[in-house]
């Protein structure tokens, strides 16, 4: 069990964070996918990297 606090980054979005791979960030599409039969659990959670973090407009 990994702490709720340490977001989980796709492959691409950890390569993004690096100095000169900053495109990667826009190869990233890891989304939620529920587990099938999985009463509301998650097959892969969605990337936590900031990149795709939504906007808050308040
Ligand atoms: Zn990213
Ligand atoms: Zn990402």
């Amino acid at each position: 069990m990994k702490p709720d606090t340490e977001a989980e980054l796709s492959a691409e979005c950890q390569v993004g964070q690096q100095p000169g791979y900053g495109d990667l960030h826009d190869m990233c599409n890891q989304t939620d996918i529920p587990l099938p039969y999985g009463g509301g659990l998650l097959l892969q959670r969605r990337c936590g990297c900031t990149c795709h973090a939504p906007k808050t407009d308040i």
